[in-house]
């Protein structure tokens, strides 16, 4: 298929989209539109010319949003949609061509992620609205993940809670996962094992071998494992009893104080923003300071205790808005692993920014390489819709 992919991430008051061409050195056409069903929800995008633009949408819902997106286009007809959807339970290992029994299995998957996957499936459902003619193939988050041995996704609780309510460790990012990994095996030459380091207001990391998800940080949720912009990460699994024993919380607080509140904006008391925290910890904020300090701490602690589950550590990669951006988290990390026999080398990592790919270390061989590796979800989507349509990707 030559036509273009539609990739769309709906979130439930927001449509991300881009159109990624069949040819990778094509330009894509991206945007957002945001605020929708509130007065001044709008559409910001980018069009064939690289110009941007920003138009009102009054009080559109979904469906509105979405064709107003397909008018941007400027006639550029997609050949299929890719829609990026949260959690695919147990039941997805791989992308899916969406159907009535698709739709059905993700409603049922819905109180796995009661945030994300309604929204998600509010946007397939508008797009098949609107496009019926045009396949559209569900692309998951968990999917990746769905190779982890059962040491490494159970909880330890009582075996009916997996059995009867599917609660076990599932796994997100899992699309970046999979690209940054791909890619460090072709840039290698040859499939390795990899921890990747997915860092960006979401975090968590990954231990891949030879392609395979082995373990992962997130888990029954996104909250679990690392610090994130606003999100807690781990925590003390008896937290929760005892702020609501304490201080008579409700669950809709403590869930929204660990999802929104937390994080670096939690410890930090100022900003989720990582530009920020390394601006105001230069210039001496100790709250900031220690959000930086905390942050990079628990991703050392993260790939160490993830190196258990590979045969062999061919290296670190980093990825996401501060793994791609920020020399100094990259360098801390690094410092904090000095057991694993890594050497930095600090010109290559102040210059690999800026969506740069390349290696950070100096090359030494026997030694685990660093790599940062712009992650690209929305093309490694339009590349499984293209597989799954049963074309060569891109
Ligand atoms: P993402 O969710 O992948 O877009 O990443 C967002 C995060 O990347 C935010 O915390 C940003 O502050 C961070 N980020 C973006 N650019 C930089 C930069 N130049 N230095 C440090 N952090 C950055």
């Amino acid at each position: 298929m030559n036509d273009p992919v539609l990739v769309i991430n709906c979130g439930s008051s927001s449509i991300k989209y881009a159109l990624v061409p069949a040819a990778a050195d094509q330009p894509r056409l991206t945007g957002l539109a945001e605020r929708l069903g509130s007065d001044d929800a709008r559409l910001k995008g980018t069009d064939a010319r690289g110009e941007s633009f920003t138009r009102p949408l009054g009080r559109a819902d979904h469906v509105q949003a979405l064709t107003a997106i397909l008018e941007g286009l400027e006639g550029h007809r997609p050949g299929a949609v890719g829609h990026r959807v949260v959690h695919g339970g147990e039941h997805f290992t791989r992308a899916a061509l969406i159907d009535d029994e698709v739709v059905a299995t993700l409603e049922a998957t819905s109180a796995l992620a009661p945030l994300h996957n309604p929204a998600n499936l509010q946007g397939i459902a508008a797009t098949r609205a609107l496009f019926p003619e045009l396949p559209q193939v569900a692309v998951f988050d968990t999917a990746f993940h769905q190779s982890l041995p059962p040491r490494a996704y159970r909880y330890a609780l009582p075996e009916a809670l997996y059995r009867d309510y599917g609660i076990r460790r599932y796994g997100f990012h899992g699309t970046s996962h999979a690209y940054v990994s791909a890619r460090a095996d072709a840039l290698a030459g040859h499939s390795g094992g990899w921890l990747t380091a997915h860092l960006g207001n979401g975090c968590s990391t990954a231990a891949v071998w030879e392609g395979r998800s082995l373990d992962t940080s997130m888990g029954l949720t996104p909250l679990e494992g690392l610090v994130m912009g606003t999100r807690s990460g781990d925590v003390d699994p008896g937290l929760h009893a005892h702020l609501a024993r304490q201080l008579g919380w409700e669950l809709e607080k403590i869930d929204r104080v660990l999802n929104r509140e937390s994080g670096l904006l939690g410890l930090s008391g100022l900003t989720n923003d990582m530009r920020e925290l390394e601006a105001a910890a230069d210039a001496g904020h100790a709250g900031a300071a220690l959000a930086v300090e905390v942050f990079c701490y628990r991703i050392a602690k993260s790939l160490a205790a993830l190196s258990c589950a590979l045969p062999r550590l061919d290296g670190i990669l980093f990825t996401g808005g501060i793994g791609e951006n920020s020399p100094a988290v990259r360098e801390k990390v690094v410092a904090l692993l000095p057991h694993f026999g890594l050497a930095l080398d600090p010109t290559a990592n102040r210059e690999t920014i800026r969506g740069r790919e390349g290696r950070i270390d100096t090359l030494t061989p026997n030694r685990p390489a660093l790599w940062v590796i712009p992650t690209d979800e929305e093309g490694r989507i339009a590349d499984e819709t293209r597989q799954l349509l049963g074309e060569t990707p891109r």
